[in-house]
């Protein structure tokens, strides 16, 4: 459905989303499993929510997302899912062979209130999980947070149920990159690679989700963080968080059980917040930074002076997930745009804060909301127009309506194909994004310029 019935006066709302900002916990649990080498995420639910989560993941990265379901019916809705579950899990471990099963609640088992742990146990006690083969789980009822929410609580249970410490520093360093694109796993390896560093990066769905076509079906790609990597992240010298709602709970509980010293960082989106990832980076492991990635710096601060005089004074609406968007907004700023509407639909009170002490000293008023909707953004931009959207696939629908240049980030992204294999984080993935910043505030500019000022050089 178009918008174009969309008003402008802005009514309160309690009780009422509409067009949400964000998507079900599982989802993100799922593509978290899914960074894991050799796992099978396993919804225990009723069959549409796994149909639902797989075809949302596959949809956006245009693979083929494998996960079981512990297929409810009316018996298990009313009496508990455990026979269920650990018939699902003698099944999964001998039919499809995986070494980890990565087992998700959904809204119906948690308000049924299956305990997962003890049907685990369970399974474990009556021989259902195979000799070096390993069950973890995480809750995640999709009317609490988002899908950020379950990825965070999914690679919080990794991190709880994997960590040793056999009281020998590795030499390693844990990093976790949030919840983004496979590309952008990999471009954040690649440059703490490039410090010398070797890392444990989890969840890691890198060359699993955005790996190469060889003609041959591999139901467990060669990508994904492995069993022995997330047992050796309890030795390690320290962990980075990328993101404070995906990321920081599973580095917290490292630090907590295991004195693995853990930073909180925003994910290094833009030119600033890469600037303190590489500078934790140098500082926590005590290394310098190569010439090879400040030259990647420069690169990126010699886009920004040649594209400058395009961006100065845009006015922006953004909405996406808050570790994506704390960045965003820093970074758009940094540039001289204009951020005036900002919505997330995860719900949180650190967001709004962390964007009002960036905006607060602005001259020009700045909606910002934490667990809003898309409908609200809409409104906001029909009272005060912009010049510029930034959201996933779902922001098409105002950008027609309101005719405004519109740039897809963030998830779900279902209408255009590649996201998956090139990254927005770091200097490099900067570059690109303000390519196509730039891209969409031109090809507006040459759509609307009359003949006589048509220019063939901007
Ligand atoms: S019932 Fe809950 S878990 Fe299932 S698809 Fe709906 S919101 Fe997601």
């Amino acid at each position: 459905m178009l918008l174009r019935h969309t008003n402008k006066e802005i009514k309160p709302r309690k009780a009422l989303t509409v067009n949400p900002a964000k998507t079900c916990q599982p989802i993100g649990a799922m593509y978290a499993s899914l960074g894991i080498h050799n796992c099978l995420p396993h919804s225990h639910g009723s069959q549409g929510c796994c149909a639902y989560h797989r075809s949302a993941l596959t949809r956006h990265f245009r693979e083929p997302v494998m996960a079981a379901t512990s297929s409810f019916t009316e018996g298990s809705s009313v009496f508990g899912g455990q026979a269920n579950l650990v018939q699902a899990i003698n099944t999964i471990f001998t039919t499809y062979e995986p070494d980890i099963i990565a087992v998700h609640t959904t809204c119906l088992s948690e308000t049924i209130g299956d305990d997962v742990n003890q049907i685990a146990i369970k399974a474990v006690k009556d021989g259902k999980v195979p000799e070096g083969k390993h069950v973890i789980h995480a809750s995640t009822p999709s009317y609490v947070g988002s899908h950020v929410t379950g990825f965070s609580n999914m690679t919080k249970a990794m991190a709880m149920y994997f960590s040793k410490s056999t009281g020998t520093p590795n030499g390693k360093f844990n990093i976790i990159p949030g919840y983004v694109e496979p590309s952008d796993m990999a471009e954040i390896k690649r440059l703490v690679k490039g410090m010398g560093i070797t890392p444990i990066l989890f969840p890691d769905t890198s060359n699993v989700l955005n790996g190469p076509m060889t003609g041959k079906y591999n139901m467990y790609p060669d990508g994904g963080v492995t069993a022995e990597e997330l047992t050796a992240t309890g030795d390690s010298i320290g962990t980075i968080a990328l993101g404070a709602t995906a990321s920081a709970d599973a580095a917290r509980a490292l630090d907590t059980r295991w004195k693995v010293p853990c930073q909180v960082q925003d994910l290094p989106i833009g030119l600033g917040a890469t600037d303190r990832f590489i500078d934790a980076l140098r500082k926590a492991a005590g290394v310098s930074v190569p010439d090879s990635i400040t030259g990647e710096r420069g690169q990126l601060l010699d886009i920004i002076t040649d594209m400058h005089q395009y961006f100065y004074g845009k006015k922006v609406a953004l909405a996406g997930d808050p570790d994506h968007l704390i960045p965003l907004v820093e970074f758009l700023l940094s540039i001289d745009m204009m951020p005036v509407h900002i919505v997330t639909g995860t719900p949180g009170k650190n967001f709004e804060k962390r964007i009002r002490e960036m905006t607060d000293h602005l001259p020009y008023p700045v909606n910002v909301k934490a667990g809003g909707d898309l409908f609200q953004l809409h409104q906001w931009i029909k009272n005060e127009p912009v010049d510029l959207l930034m959201a996933n696939t779902y922001g098409k629908y105002m950008a027609k309506d309101d005719d405004i240049p519109f740039v897809r980030m963030g998830f779900p992204i279902l209408d255009r194909v590649g996201h998956s294999y090139f990254p927005t984080v770091c200097y490099k993935g900067g570059i690109r994004l303000l390519e196509k910043i730039l891209d969409a505030l031109l090809d507006r500019l040459d759509r609307d310029a009359p003949e006589e000022s048509f220019e063939l050089v901007l």
